[in-house]
C-alpha cells in the first residue's frame, strides 16, 4: 500500500471544514491500494476549526491535526503539513474546495503513471474573482517573471501532489520568508500542469483582502529577485548622467548668453524627483535590509500548541 497525505491549511474554516471532510470520504476510494493520512494545520484559529479537527480525529484514525498558538500564516501552515506528513505522496490543498478534490486521482496517476515528480493545479480562468484583483494578480505575475529567474505560472495554485523526494528537498529550505509558489518552483523536479476552472468557495469567506495580496506580493518579488536592487542602483547612475549633461548645458549657455540663473520652479521639480526617487530606492534597500534582519533572527516559522501526532 502506497500512502497519501493530504496537507490542509485551516484558519477560521469551521464551517468549510465539514464540507471538504464529506467530499474526501468519495474521492479517497477511487485511488486503489491505497492508505491516506489527512494532516489539517489549524492556524491560530478564532472559531470552532480546532473542535471541529478533534472531533475528526476522534472518529479517523487517518487524521492528524496540528494546531498553532497564534496565527502565522498560509506559507507557516503549509510547512508545518509538510513536515508532520508521512506519504510517499503528499498533496496540498485548501479546505474551501476551490481546488477541486477529483483532480487528486488524476494528480496521482500523473506521478505514478506518467512519471512526474509533481503534478499541480493551475486556474485558467479567474471567474467570480473581482475584477481589479484579476488585474493586479495578472499584473504581479508579468512583473515577478520579468524580475525572477524562477519562473512563477500566472494561475497556479499551492494545489499540488508531490513525490517525498520533492517534500523532502521542499523542507530543507529553512528560510523564514516563505514563497511557497517560488520554491516549489525553485527546487526543481519535473511538473505536469493540470488545468481548472476557477470556483467559487464552499463556506466562508476569503482570508485575503488586498490590502494583504499587495504584502504577500512584494514579499514574493523580495524573496525571489535581487533585480530591484540592481535597478535602483541603475536609476542612480542615470541620474548622475543626465545631471552632468545638465551641468555642461548651463555653463556653455552661461559662457554664449550670460543667463543661466533662472527656472525657479523646474529645479523645485528636479529635486521633488530626485528627493522620490532616493527615498524609493532606499525603501527598496529596505525592504532588502528588513529580510535580512528577519531571516538573520532565525525564529520559528510557527509554534504548535497541541497536536494528537508526534513528527
Ligand atoms: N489560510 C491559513 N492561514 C491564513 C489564511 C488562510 O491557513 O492566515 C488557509 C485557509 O484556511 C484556506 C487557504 O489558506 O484553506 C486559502 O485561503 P483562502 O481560501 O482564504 O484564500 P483564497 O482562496 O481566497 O486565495
Ligand atoms: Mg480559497
Amino acid at each position: 500500500m502506497t500512502k497519501i497525505a493530504i496537507v490542509v491549511p485551516c484558519y477560521n474554516e469551521a464551517q468549510a471544514l465539514p464540507i471538504f471532510y464529506e467530499e474526501m470520504q468519495h474521492i479517497t476510494p477511487t485511488v486503489p491500494d491505497a492508505d491516506w493520512e489527512f494532516v489539517f494545520v489549524n492556524d491560530g484559529s478564532k472559531d470552532e476549526t480546532l473542535k471541529v479537527l478533534k472531533q475528526f480525529a476522534a472518529e479517523d484514525e487517518r487524521v492528524k491535526y496540528v494546531s498553532f498558538s497564534r496565527n502565522f500564516g498560509k506559507e507557516s501552515a503549509m510547512l508545518a503539513g509538510l513536515s508532520y506528513a508521512s506519504g510517499e505522496y503528499v498533496a496540498v490543498m485548501d479546505v474551501d474546495l476551490q481546488d477541486p478534490p477529483e483532480m487528486l486521482p488524476q494528480m496521482y496517476r500523473e506521478i505514478t503513471e506518467n512519471g512526474h515528480d509533481c503534478a499541480a493545479a493551475r486556474r485558467i480562468t479567474r471567474k467570480g474573482e473581482p475584477k481589479i484583483r484579476s488585474f493586479f494578480a495578472r499584473r504581479f505575475y508579468r512583473l515577478i517573471n520579468r524580475l525572477s529567474a524562477t519562473e512563477i505560472v500566472d494561475g497556479a495554485r499551492d494545489f499540488r501532489m508531490m513525490t517525498r523526494a520533492m517534500v523532502d528537498s521542499i523542507l530543507s529550505l529553512t528560510e523564514v520568508n516563505r514563497f511557497s509558489k517560488g520554491l516549489f518552483n525553485w527546487v526543481g523536479f519535473d511538473t505536469k500542469w493540470l488545468e481548472y476552472e476557477n470556483r467559487e468557495r464552499s463556506a466562508g469567506e476569503t482570508k485575503w483582502s488586498f490590502w494583504k495580496l499587495l504584502l504577500y506580493s512584494i514579499d514574493g518579488i523580495v524573496a525571489f529577485s535581487t533585480k530591484p536592487l540592481a535597478i535602483s542602483s541603475l536609476c542612480g547612475v542615470l541620474l548622475c548622467f543626465l545631471s552632468f549633461v545638465g551641468i555642461i548645458f548651463t555653463i556653455v549657455r552661461q559662457i554664449l548668453f550670460h543667463s543661466s540663473a533662472f527656472g525657479w520652479s523646474s529645479m523645485v521639480c528636479i529635486i521633488l524627483l530626485v528627493g522620490g526617487l532616493q527615498l524609493f530606492c532606499v525603501g527598496i534597500l529596505g525592504q532588502y535590509l528588513a529580510k535580512t534582519y528577519l531571516e538573520v533572527k532565525n525564529r520559528p516559522v510557527y509554534i504548535v500548541k497541541e497536536t494528537n501526532q508526534e513528527k
